[in-house]
């Protein structure tokens, strides 16, 4: 059966240029125009993956994005946008989202990026909660809250929760800084593939029984990590 790709989308022509080469990819799709609209074809369920802009009438994409996930929907969502600051993929990420794409894209990226989210929600199993373990805490997806060991129930920053996010779904897989950099970081600022390091230095205290010798958050030399 082919995977339905819902299209938030209020500019007619990039939403006839989405659909028709994703409907050529083999897929079905379903357009909606504005937020409040794509809310409910979201909601009526058997959506595989979300396209989502941000500036839409009535409802920005950010909006939809937070509703849908405290209502516990977890179709992944990519944002499709025409701004790129580093502020939105933050606030994108932190609204539940699980990709950003900055307009205009090529379309072979968009095709690209849909393939990846689909193949990674097959992957992904679907947790009764948002909570999954790491070494002596948990984090829970959803909700972004955090704790390790004994210590409070916090809300994670959302470097560290991004890249935990990033982690988690590789499924034991490596992911290398560069891909930490391009999609925690985005076009923000000029980090060095150190600043990730600290941010998993970080992750470690907070997760491992002995943050000096880590044995869930690993480092694959000259590479990147990956989360056993
Ligand atoms: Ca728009």
């Amino acid at each position: 059966m082919s995977r339905r790709i819902l299209v938030v989308e209020d500019e007619p022509r990039i939403a006839a240029l989405v659909c028709d080469n994703l409907e050529a990819e083999g897929y079905r799709t379903i357009h909606a125009a504005d937020g409040p609209s794509g809310l409910r074809e979201a909601r009526a369920g058997g959506i595989d993956l979300i396209l989502l802009d941000v500036m839409l009438p009535e409802m920005d994409g950010f909006e939809v994005c937070r509703a849908l996930r405290r209502e516990g929907v977890r179709t992944p969502i990519l944002f499709l946008t025409a701004r790129d600051l580093p502020h939105d993929r933050v606030q994108g990420l932190m609204a539940g989202g699980d990709d950003y794409l900055v307009k205009p894209f090529h379309l072979d990226e968009l095709l690209a990026r849909v393939h990846a989210l689909l193949r990674r929600s097959d992957w992904a199993e679907a947790p009764a909660e948002g909570k999954i373990r790491i070494g002596r805490g948990w984090v829970d997806l959803v909700t972004r809250e955090a704790q390790g060991g004994d210590g409070p129930v916090e809300t994670l920053p959302a470097k560290e929760f991004g890249i935990l996010k990033l982690l988690i779904e590789a499924r034991g897989a490596v992911v290398s800084r560069n891909e930490i950099l391009d999609r925690v970081w985005g076009g923000e600022a000029f980090p060095t593939p150190r600043t990730v390091d600290n941010f998993v230095v970080r992750l470690r205290r907070r997760f491992e029984e002995d943050p000096a010798a880590p044995r869930h958050i690993l480092t694959v030399r000259g590479v990147g990590y990956r989360l056993k």
